[in-house]
């Protein structure tokens, strides 16, 4: 069995600037799997981005064009069991046996693999062997060939021979037309304005977005009320805590703005007022110290900037915490604030 799931498909993966390359690189080894430059095809970025979705969907749709191929569908995970069971029961060469007969494989989150060196030995081989014969690889991760850590220099080569391509997190229109697509499959109306209130605040990735949608969908349905925005405050800024626990950058921005006494967007506007530029460097110094997101990432997400800007924001902190007393009570007072 492929193992495929085929709700998800290309039609719900919703295109946006942040998933381009990724989508249209799927669709590219779709049509041809094997017959690509995109081998293997490497689909990296952070949690709840699309990864798994894309990689379904691209097994999906070769079975829907080539269904006399054969497409699996398997996480790194099951696939270091599969491999630790066939030690211990020695079917070690069945196992790549198995694996050397597929047309496609799919291995989603390869960073499980790190560390697992009788793992990585062996997918090396497999990839190798699908590899010379002209089938299709495609593999997702959490990070960047560049940037994963205890995976053989060896098999890291091999990953950086097709096309890696990043899903980032989605821009504000591409929110909302995720949001409107979750609405329509589950025939909901809701106001333009809720809809874009929920965009404009969920912004952590697709899975937190969706998970927003569907309580404020429960919630009208519970209370037979009609979905307003002071409705949708209510239940997202509930929400919103609760995927607070680990420290995201939504929270870091409404700590920081709380403390200073600003609204998000006045953090996240042009002004170059001293305090706000202060208040917006702090907020960005906190996301590159208590989050995952790359730079690039935390500058879009915190006033549309870029990653030098990000870069230079942490240093300006660095030094004002060396010059300036005042600042560095208020970083304390903050960091304390966010380790709560
Ligand atoms: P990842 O594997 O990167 O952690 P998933 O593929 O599990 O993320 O996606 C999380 C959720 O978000 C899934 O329900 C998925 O269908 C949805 N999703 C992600 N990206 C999109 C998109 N571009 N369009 C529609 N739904 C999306
Ligand atoms: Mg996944």
């Amino acid at each position: 069995e492929s193992q495929l799931n085929s709700n998800y498909s290309f039609d719900n993966f919703l295109e946006g600037e942040s998933n381009r390359l990724a989508r249209s690189a799927g669709m590219a080894v779709a049509n041809k799997p094997g017959g690509t430059a995109f081998n293997p095809l490497l689909i990296y970025g952070g949690v709840g981005l699309g990864k798994t979705h894309l990689a379904h969907a691209i097994g999906v749709e070769i079975k829907e064009k080539h269904p006399e191929k054969t497409v699996l569908y398997i996480s790194a995970e099951v696939f270091t069991q599969q491999y630790v069971d066939s030690v211990r029961k020695q079917t070690r060469n069945d196992f790549i046996y198995f694996y050397q007969l597929i047309d496609v494989l799919i291995v989603d989150d390869i960073q499980f693999l790190s560390g697992k060196s009788g793992t990585q030995d062996v997918f090396f081989h497999i990839f190798n062997y699908l590899h010379q014969n002209g089938k299709q690889v495609i593999l997702t991760s959490d990070k960047a060939p560049v940037d994963m850590q205890d995976i053989e220099q060896r098999l890291l080569s091999r990953f950086k021979w097709g096309l890696s391509a990043e899903i980032m997190h989605p821009d504000f229109e591409t929110r909302v037309n995720i949001l409107k697509n979750i609405l329509y499959r589950d025939g909901v109306e809701m106001n333009n304005d809720v809809v874009e209130y929920v965009a404009k605040h969920v912004k952590t990735n697709v899975r937190e977005l969706e998970g927003a949608i569907i309580s404020l969908i429960a919630q009208s349905s519970f209370n037979k009320k009609e979905i307003t925005v002071d409705l949708a405050k209510n239940v997202i800024e509930k929400f919103v805590k609760n995927i607070r626990k680990d420290i995201s950058i939504d929270y870091i921005q409404k700590i920081v703005s709380d403390y200073f006494e600003l609204d998000i967007e006045t953090l996240c506007s042009k002004s170059r007022k001293r305090n706000i530029v202060q208040a917006r460097q702090l907020a960005m110094f906190f996301a590159k110290k208590y989050t995952k997101s790359s730079l690039a990432n935390i500058g879009s997400q915190i006033g549309d900037r870029d990653h030098a800007t990000v870069l230079h924001a942490c240093k300006t902190v660095d030094n004002l915490l060396e010059t300036d007393k005042e600042f560095k009570a208020h970083f304390e007072d903050i960091n304390k604030k966010l380790s709560m």
